[in-house]
């Protein structure tokens, strides 16, 4: 496995692929890595002939100085685990090299990042689409992975390579969650024994508001989950909104996209996120 962390060393190993005709499968990450990540490496790794796998915790998506600051890094442990799953490249560069310059992308969503997480990080998406296009350019690759634990990132990617036609497949990959229902997220790590206790119950709220989906209106629902997490103090309920699974936009009553439940909650002062589809 090469480690590249520089933007020539990775142009050279894609350009080695290339030559050798291999399908390049990129996933796309801020280290602190987890199962849920080794979850799409896997899959990655499976369905391509070689892995790239970027850590780079991208400073210009954080609209939050101080989440960005606390924000978990441990490249060593993730250069381990992926080496254990025979990852061909890690593409971990330093800011400098990322943003040698001060980036001037500017990238429009319109009504996909006006709603859940838009508003409440100005400036989040555009960080976003700017680190995954040039690494989609970078890379060269075939296939990207992305978790539906971001929802609305799936969304604005998908919108991304079909603005600038990039010659590259999405692949959805579900939530992996540990034993007790908790969505494995780097920033777990950052949470008290006690809240760790704790966070279950947001898969546990969301479960059940599923179950009774099947007898309640979408705006019973909605009170339901914002009412579960009233009750328990430790929680602080950023959103919950029940949204069209293509558009995104908020729905009363079941669209034939689909629906889904996004939530961001704050607990033990660490931001979680989670989501259910009805
Ligand atoms: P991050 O390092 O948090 O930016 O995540 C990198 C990629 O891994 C994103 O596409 C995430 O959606 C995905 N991911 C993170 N946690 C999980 C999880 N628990 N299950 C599935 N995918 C995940």
């Amino acid at each position: 496995m090469q480690v590249c962390r520089k933007i020539d060393e990775l142009l050279s190993c894609v350009e080695q692929f290339k030559q050798q005709n291999k399908t390049i499968g990129l996933l796309p990450t801020m280290g602190a890595l987890h199962e849920g990540h080794l979850s799409l490496a896997k899959r990655a790794k499976k369905e391509n002939d070689v892995l790239i796998c970027s850590v780079f915790v991208n400073p210009i998506q954080f609209n939050n100085k101080e989440d960005l600051e606390k924000y978990p890094r441990d490249l060593d442990s993730d250069i381990k685990m992926l080496e254990e799953i025979d990852c061909d490249v890690v593409f971990a560069p330093s800011a400098e090299e990322v943003y040698a310059e001060e980036p001037t992308e500017t990238y429009s969503f319109g009504a996909l990042e006006q709603v859940l997480e838009g508003p409440q990080r100005p400036g989040h998406f555009n960080g976003v689409a700017t680190i995954v296009h040039r690494l989609f350019k970078w890379s060269k690759a075939d296939r990207a992975y992305f978790g539906e634990k971001d929802y609305q990132q799936i969304a604005i990617v998908k919108d991304l390579v079909r603005q600038y036609q990039i010659p590259i497949e999405i692949v959805e990959c579900p939530i992996f969650r540990d034993p007790d229902g908790l969505a494995t997220s780097s920033r777990n790590r950052r949470l008290s024994p006690e809240a760790r206790k704790i966070a279950p119950k947001i898969h546990e709220i969301l479960t059940k508001s599923a179950e009774l989906s099947h007898n309640m209106s979408y705006s019973q629902i909605k009170s339901y989950v914002e009412c579960e997490f009233k009750m328990r103090k430790a929680f602080d309920l950023e959103y919950f909104e029940i949204v069209d699974a293509k558009t995104l936009q908020p729905i009363r009553r079941p669209s034939e996209n689909g629906a889904v439940g996004c939530v961001a909650v704050w607990l033990d002062g660490v931001r979680l996120i989670d989501i259910q589809k009805y």
